[in-house]
């Protein structure tokens, strides 16, 4: 096979020479560069390739083209070739062609645009193409899959295997599946020599093996850390999703000692997203683990500890100090809390779901989930942006996919943005009004029967996955005793606690609480978590950088220097 190519269409002569030179000296080696001088050349060459059965990474094209504009031709050229990546030349200054090049990337038909003339190729147009390839083979997987760090061996629609899967997967450690049923299933354990039983077998890659190892022990076994090391830190963070990561970023840049407890996965429900697209400085989006990957290196490398698979499970004064009791019951002192422990889905009250668990039937985890699902017809629950994304990016893989939505509109709860995503996507059908009845399946979800909520008609549909996107729920049950909670579980923070202008009963400061700070002095929330929170990844980190600010008044005014 040829190597793959880049196809290049430039209407100037000159342009399209320096373009193909630029591209031939730095990735000429691995790749094939293919100028063309019209769209009608470049689509018969992309024909060409086609028919060749040959890979094209990119697509690249000047907005002005003879007969079509460069994003018609990438309209065009996405038909032929879908999983290349397509990139559009914009003239500086040419604001005809800058107002068509937003719109288009708007409305997914386009991955970058570049602006010309591009200057020294190492400025902009070099790191703008590398990060394109590389978007492409993690799209495509080519090049093969990275090296699996742990083989899971397993009962394939056990939900104890889709527990270790998703916990891998949403810590981005490379991991393969193997039904124990398989021919691969088998060797693998007969190599390790281990019997196949109920339960899910890690293989390591150092060749250690652990049979369905609780979430702790796991870590350890990879390396991570699941104990704090000092007897006392200026600040712990509980939870390392985008506001808990924030706030032990800053709070380590400031010099605090910094401990930042995570139960399952960093990155939070931020985590689970296959792209953000609407975080300041990303404009053509970034996925969920991606930024909790660099937020994470961020804040240990500011010398924030991060303690790993130690849930906080209960807050209570001591003086000054503020005392977390972790899962395996060990203590931690700390002068200041900030409980960043976000929200969870909420559940789907229907007979027989729960069985179904990790066997088909999935929270969130549609991302993970995706590729195993091609070739399949599934489900999704849920009217606003969650739900919509995931029937998006199911949409990439799986034969066709159901959006059940119990309201009479979409519009009310989902961007328009997404909206447009569902109707391109071609393979997905929105059914409105309507709810999830019952599940069957002997040991795996087969199908569903839904009920449309206007007429109460019932309906089968084959169904080999459902996932569920219904809104969430706080996770503060173990703060119930410590500090107010609104009706639904939230955190009552500053002027929220206020009754009548009073702080509440037993409030000990001359102060009334500050911004982000609950009903327990020194004890503060960010990000969803909070009573009124916007529930966004921006205002998550914009609160996690806040309350480092409220920390430091409070160390300030209040508590004693303990050093
Ligand atoms: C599928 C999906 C798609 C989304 N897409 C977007 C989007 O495109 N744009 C956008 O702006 N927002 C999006 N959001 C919302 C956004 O992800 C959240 O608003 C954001 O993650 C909230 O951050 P957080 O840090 O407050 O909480 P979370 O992200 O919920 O993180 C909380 C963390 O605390 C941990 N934790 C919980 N309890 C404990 C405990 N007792 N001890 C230790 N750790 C604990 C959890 O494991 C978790 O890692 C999306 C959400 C979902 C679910």
């Amino acid at each position: 096979m040829a190597r793959t190519a880049l196809v290049v269409v430039y209407d100037d002569q000159q342009r399209l020479e320096e373009l193909e030179q630029a591209l031939r000296r730095r990735f000429g080696a691995d790749y094939q560069i293919r100028p063309a001088a019209t769209p009608a050349a470049a689509l018969d060459t992309l024909g060409r390739l086609r028919q060749d059965g040959e890979q094209v990474a990119l697509v690249l094209a000047d907005q002005w083209l003879a007969g079509m504009t460069g994003v018609e031709f990438l309209c065009q050229a996405h038909e032929l070739y879908p999983t290349a990546k397509r990139v559009l030349f914009i003239t500086y200054g040419d604001a005809v062609a800058g107002t068509a090049g937003l719109q288009a990337m708007a409305l997914g038909q386009l991955d970058l645009y570049l602006n010309a003339p591009w200057g020294p190729p190492e400025l902009q147009l070099y790191p703008a193409i590398t990060e394109a390839l590389s978007q492409w083979a993690r799209s495509t997987s080519i090049g093969g899959p990275p090296p699996e760090l742990v083989q899971i061996v397993g009962p394939r629609w056990s939900p104890r295997s889709h527990e270790l899967r998703d916990l891998l997967a949403r810590n981005s450690i490379s991991h393969g599946f193997y039904d124990a049923e398989s021919q691969d299933g088998r060797r693998l354990l007969a190599q390790a020599g281990v019997e196949a039983a109920g339960s899910p077998v890690l293989l390591l890659f150092d060749g250690r093996v652990l049979v369905d190892p609780p979430t702790d022990r796991l870590a350890q076994a990879l390396g991570v850390q699941t104990q704090p090391t000092l007897g006392r830190y200026d600040v712990a963070v509980v939870g390392a999703g985008p506001a808990g990561l924030a706030a032990a970023t800053y709070a380590a840049s400031e010099g605090l000692r910094t401990l930042l407890l995570e139960r399952e996965a960093v990155g939070g429900q931020a985590g689970t997203t296959s792209l953000i697209r609407n975080y300041l400085g990303f404009p053509r989006g970034i996925s969920g683990a991606e930024l909790a990957s660099r937020a994470t290196e961020q804040a240990v490398v500011f010398g924030a500890e991060l303690v790993y698979a130690q849930p906080a499970t209960s807050l209570r004064p001591a003086g000054a100090d503020r005392v977390l009791t972790l899962a395996d019951g060990s203590q931690v002192a700390c002068r200041t809390v900030v409980i960043a422990t976000g929200v969870s889905y909420r559940r789907l009250s229907v007979p027989g779901l729960e069985a179904l668990l990790g066997a088909g039937v999935f929270y969130g985890a549609a991302v993970t989930e995706a590729k195993a699902m091609a070739g399949q017809r599934v489900a999704v629950v849920g009217g606003a942006n969650s739900a919509g994304q995931a029937a998006v990016h199911l949409a990439r893989h799986a034969e066709q996919v159901t959006l059940l939505v119990r309201g009479s509109t979409l519009a009310e709860g989902m961007s328009t943005y997404l909206l447009q995503e569902l109707q391109r996507a071609g393979n997905v059908t929105v059914r409105l009004r309507t709810e999830v009845a019952e599940v069957h399946g002997a040991g795996r979800l087969e199908s569903l029967t839904i009920r449309d909520r206007a007429t109460e008609a019932t309906e089968r549909l084959a169904t080999a996955a459902l996932f569920i996107m219904i809104g969430a729920e706080p996770h503060t049950d173990w703060l119930a005793a410590t500090v107010e909670r609104d009706n639904r579980g939230f955190l009552l923070t500053g002027r929220d606690l206020l009754r009548d202008g009073r702080p509440p009963s037993g409030w000990p400061l001359d102060r009334p609480p500050l911004l982000l700070e609950t009903s327990l002095t020194g004890v503060f929330a960010a990000g969803d978590i909070r009573h009124g929170s916007v529930k966004r990844v921006a205002s998550a980190v914009g609160e996690g950088a806040t309350v480092i600010q409220l920390v430091h008044t409070y160390l300030n005014d209040v508590a004693p220097a303990v050093r």
